[in-house]
């Protein structure tokens, strides 16, 4: 038996590298990461390689080790060479993450250190710094300090934690559900209608309040919807408002819809996954005015903030409704109910989750490493990025252009002299993604195919402003001439 256990003992110290085998390798990702970074100024932002990815499978796991070199091979081979360059300051598409250097550097720390920021007596720092984001964050939307809230995987999560808080607050019982009417819109993310039915309430009433003609929810014809679903011996209990939407950027009038809320004592949710950050700078303040009177807000750092992927918030306007949402005893874990004070709540009584990656200090070391300032300054630069792209583009002829953006979003369309307008813009949108120099992508809008600019990313400036209107209208004069 202590032969066998020492032969085990043997084999299963590769788990755990000396100091020169550390070195060597993480040498190596160094030089790989870094010229990662050196070509992500000039490969195409898309590059289609239907190779990649598949190749992962001639490498199936096994007994035998793989040196670095031929692992990195791996990874160059069939991840990095296909696909869509998130990093690139021409990823104008969807919502676009970036994804922070330092928050890299972050993620080595905690994956070393393996800081447990589940419960407080664990990593009593850990949970600190989670408190203390969650606190700021709180303190630029407005909030007050009876707040609390959580480091999620993103807004998905987010969502659907304040959804399941919002159904608990106001009492929602099963045998409600299929009276209990929510009031959203057409432009609500579906990850909303996901979460509805997650939380079990996906028999409940649907209202798409109307929109005016910049995509914004009606707040008119929401307190109507409302007062007439109240007549019928419905129950209206929760307003979803867009902070942001994902197609357009518009902002819901937010300040006009907690009005409504409080008056009929409604919940107000806030999706500001893509935009609630930009209440960081003086411009989005001035959109998101009245965000700070809502019950629950989500906010996406690996949006807005432009951390690597795998970085929500969720935050409650009233903690405790949140407490009370997700606390839960377990008897293995009454050691941390005996060495916590009652006030010290750990972050998996406020979240579904349990043990979890220390999110907190991808976030919270590169705010301190480069400063808020810088943060502020790429996130108005943002703005302005979008206001100038829709001047630009008005000025070309045969654009339609969408409404002046309340955030970083540009909708727009050709409408060629003849044709179909739809197909046209079909091929255009492929035509820019294929040329690679910039990547838009597109939605439908009022049931026509739209094209849409979305810039978010750190690495996106002025120049890929001008680098987009050259290749629009080169592409454009290349499909006329077809
Ligand atoms: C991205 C997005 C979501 C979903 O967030 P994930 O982080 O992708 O889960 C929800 N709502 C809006 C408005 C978004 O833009």
């Amino acid at each position: 038996m202590r032969d066998q256990i020492k032969r085990l003992e043997e084999l299963s110290r590769a788990l755990d590298p000396n100091a020169a085998e550390r070195g060597q390798w993480l040498q190596k990702v160094v030089q790989y990461t870094d010229s990662f970074l050196e070509q992500l100024k000039s490969v195409p932002v898309y590059r289609s390689n239907p190779e990649a990815g598949p190749g992962l499978f001639d490498a199936p796991i096994s007994e035998d080790p793989l040196d670095m070199d031929r692992v990195l091979g791996l990874i160059r081979d069939n991840i990095d060479a296909a696909g869509v360059h998130v990093g690139s300051g021409g990823w104008l598409a969807y919502i676009p993450g970036s994804g922070l250097y330092a928050s890299a550097l972050a993620d080595y720390i905690a994956a070393i250190t393996n800081r447990y920021p589940t419960i407080y007596f664990a990593s009593p720092g850990a949970v600190s710094m989670d408190r203390l984001l969650l606190a700021w964050m709180a303190e630029w939307i407005g909030y007050p300090k009876e707040s609390a809230g959580d480091m999620t995987s993103g807004g998905s999560i987010s969502n659907l934690i304040g959804i399941v808080t919002a159904r608990d607050a106001q009492g929602l019982q099963a045998k409600d559900f299929s009276k209990a009417v929510v009031y959203l819109s057409q432009q609500t993310h579906h990850s909303v209608d996901k979460a509805l039915r997650i939380a079990g309430l996906g028999e409940a009433i649907k209202r798409q309040v109307p929109l005016d003609e910049r995509y914004r929810m009606n707040p008119a014809a929401l307190e109507r919807e409302i007062l007439r679903d109240k007549k019928a011996g419905l129950i209206p209990w929760l307003i979803i408002s867009s902070a942001g939407t994902t197609d357009t950027g518009a902002v819901d009038p937010l300040a006009a819809m907690a009005e409504i809320a409080r008056a009929h004592k409604l919940w107000l949710h806030v999706d500001g996954a893509y935009g609630a950050a930009f209440a960081l700078c003086a411009e989005g303040r001035k959109v998101l005015q009245g965000i700070e009177r809502s019950d629950s807000v989500v906010m996406d750092p690996h949006k807005g903030l432009f951390i690597p992927f795998g970085s929500g918030m969720v935050l409650i306007r009233d903690g405790r409704k949140l407490l009370k949402s997700f606390y839960y005893e377990a008897a293995y874990l009454q050691d941390s109910e005996v060495l916590a004070s009652p006030d010290e709540v750990s972050p998996c009584d406020l979240s579904p989750e349990l043990t979890r990656h220390f999110r907190a200090l991808r976030l919270w070391l590169p705010l301190k490493l480069i400063g808020l300032a810088p943060f502020r300054a790429a996130l108005e630069e943002k703005m302005l990025l979008a206001r100038y792209f829709h001047g630009r583009l008005r000025e070309l002829d045969g654009f339609w252009v969408g409404p002046e953006p309340d955030l970083s979003i540009v909708v727009f369309r050709y409408i060629p002299k003849h044709g179909n307008v739809d197909a046209f813009n079909q091929r255009l949108a492929k035509a820019v993604q294929e040329d690679g120099r910039v990547f838009i992508s597109s939605t439908l809008i009022d049931g026509k195919f739209t094209l849409r600019m979305a810039a978010l990313n750190f690495r996106t400036h002025l120049d890929r402003m001008d680098l987009l209107i050259q290749v629009l209208r080169e592409k454009v004069k290349e499909i006329e001439k077809e």
